[in-house]
């Protein structure tokens, strides 16, 4: 790719990092005239063309400022995650869905047929998604334990609250290496389970299957520079910052 298309790209990601609202955005969405795709030559992004657009993927607004979730999350990790790791995975799956020709008719079909499509364009996409997710179930003045429907439902699916978190941390601490730990709901089951990397439990890859409620990143560069080696620090105090609220909505 040339300077003026590297430019052009960058400055979309860059805008689609100030947008709030849906994740998903189409190349023509994102470009209102859709000239600026017009030099790619392999991108038609024209309005009312015959072709389909390209899928591209956006980084949501982060809910909350970079320091809101001190102290359980310091300002310097959220930055360095939401502006560095997270707008690279959504640069870089964009880079490989447009390169590779990936076609697909939105974000989630693209997941559910990940494993058709490159190690690049699953690694970025899932990093995309679990990190949209992520900032979203997080916030500020958080109360470390949930109520309501919430309460009822893990109490239900694990016996207590208190029993949930054990195997939540468990599934956090016992994931090898870099990924995710998770609480999904499966045919009205709540389950509890880790991915390798970037999986994430919408790809027809991931050994844990589901759809999302909560999710805890374990990657070292979610925690290292507060919390160096200790990932149970993180973890313990990384229930301080769940926003109950959020995965009761999840919950349905
Ligand atoms: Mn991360």
């Amino acid at each position: 790719m040339d300077r003026k298309q590297f430019l052009s790209r960058s400055l979309k990601a860059s805008v689609g990092a100030l947008v709030a609202g849906p994740i998903l955005a189409s190349t023509s969405s994102c470009s209102p005239s859709g000239s600026s795709d017009a030099s790619n030559g392999s991108v038609e992004t024209t309005p009312g063309a015959a072709t389909t657009p390209v899928l591209q993927l956006s980084q949501v607004s982060l809910p909350y400022g970079y320091s809101a979730l001190e102290p359980s999350i310091d300002a310097r990790t959220m930055e360095i995650h939401y502006t560095k790791h997270h707008a690279g995975y959504v640069k870089n799956v964009n880079e490989a869905i447009t390169a590779e020709g990936v076609q697909a008719t939105d974000e989630a079909d693209l997941l559910a047929r990940i494993g058709t499509f490159s190690t690049k364009v699953r690694n970025n996409a899932g990093g995309t998604w679990n990190h949209n997710f992520f900032w979203q179930i997080m916030g500020p003045g958080g109360k470390g334990t949930p109520d309501g429907k919430v309460l009822d439902a893990l109490s239900a699916g694990f016996g207590t609250f208190e029993k949930f978190k054990e195997q939540f941390t468990e599934a956090a601490m016992k994931r090898f290496g870099s990924g995710w730990a998770w609480l999904v709901e499966r045919n009205g089951q709540l389950a509890i389970g880790s991915t390798p990397n970037q999986d994430c439990p919408l790809m027809d890859v991931s050994e844990l299957k589901g759809r999302p409620l909560l999710a805890l990143d374990v990657w070292e560069h979610a925690y290292y520079l507060h919390y160096q080696n200790k990932r149970n620090e993180y973890v313990a105090n990384w229930w301080q910052v769940v926003n109950w609220d959020e995965v009761a909505k999840r919950l349905g």
